[in-house]
């Protein structure tokens, strides 16, 4: 039997990187992507590359879209092994800081990282439940590491904003919560932090390629029975030596 994995905002940057992984792993990859004409672009890019790709409309932020995409997974397939959630948007103010945010920026920002996340894994839990060895993962970020983004010499001393960093807080408490919830099912639940990677959603700015942070999903969406839940989890910042991963703090 295959093993099925959702990445929703998989037409591009890390999402993508991340179906093409799980499709050479041999899993039925479903591209999750808001837009149509993206998504299916997506799809046949995998396609060509050898993945069983498949385009399904998934927009976050979008009820009936989330609800839709959860009775397609259920009548193509009846069940779901792995869901990434990984649609995110970043969005600023003025000039990024704290004061400057205005109520629209959080909103939206708070509906695709939060309570998009939220909806889509309420969504598709039914089916992850039905799998033997269910995963979630939420692609989060070290900057919604409070500790670390609070650490007077770590190297975010310098960041000061509220939508985006306090978006992936939250969702990291989300997924303490749903990994507290489902501890003694199948199911585990694990925050990503890809580290900082050359996307959209920075301007390529990252140093890391996106397919680097997509390992980082990939390994939490493979883990065995064994392996951890309700955990942070990537790439760690060093000076310098090699990469490093590992638990994150809060
Ligand atoms: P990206 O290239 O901008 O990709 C974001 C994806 O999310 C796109 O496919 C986008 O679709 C999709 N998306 C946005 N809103 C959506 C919605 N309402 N419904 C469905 N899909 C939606 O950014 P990325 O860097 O790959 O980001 C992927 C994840 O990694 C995000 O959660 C981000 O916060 C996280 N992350 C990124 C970095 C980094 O350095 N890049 C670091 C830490 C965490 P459209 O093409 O339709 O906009």
């Amino acid at each position: 039997m295959t093993t099925t994995a959702l990445i929703t905002g998989a037409n591009k940057g890390i999402g993508l990187e991340t179906a093409r992984l799980l499709g050479a792993r041999g899993m039925t990859v479903l591209v999750g992507a808001r837009d149509a004409g993206r998504g299916q672009q997506a799809e046949r890019a995998l396609r060509a590359g050898g993945a069983d790709a498949r385009f399904v409309q998934l927009d976050v932020t979008d009820e009936a879209s989330v609800l839709r995409a959860a009775k397609w997974v259920e009548a193509e397939f009846g069940v779901l092994d792995i869901l990434i959630n990984n649609a995110g948007i970043a969005r600023g103010d003025g000039d990024g800081r704290p004061s400057q945010t205005t109520q629209p920026t959080l909103r939206e920002v708070y509906e695709t990282n939060v309570f998009g996340v939220v909806a889509v894994t309420n969504a598709m839990l039914p089916l992850l439940l039905r799998a033997p060895a269910g995963r979630i993962v939420n692609v989060s970020s070290e900057v919604g590491s409070i500790a670390s983004m609070t650490d007077p010499d770590g190297p975010m001393a310098g960041m000061a904003s509220v939508p985006y960093p306090s978006s992936k807080s939250a969702l990291n408490m989300v997924t303490a919560m749903y990994a507290k919830e489902l501890r003694d099912t199948p199911v585990k639940v694990n925050a990503a932090n890809p580290g900082y990677c050359a996307t959209d959603l920075n301007g390529h700015s990252g140093f890391r390629a996106p397919e680097q942070g997509a390992e980082v999903s990939v390994h939490l969406a493979t883990l065995p029975a064994d392996g951890p839940s309700g955990v942070l989890w990537g790439h760690l910042w060093t000076t310098d030596g090699p990469e490093a991963y590992g638990v994150l703090p809060w």
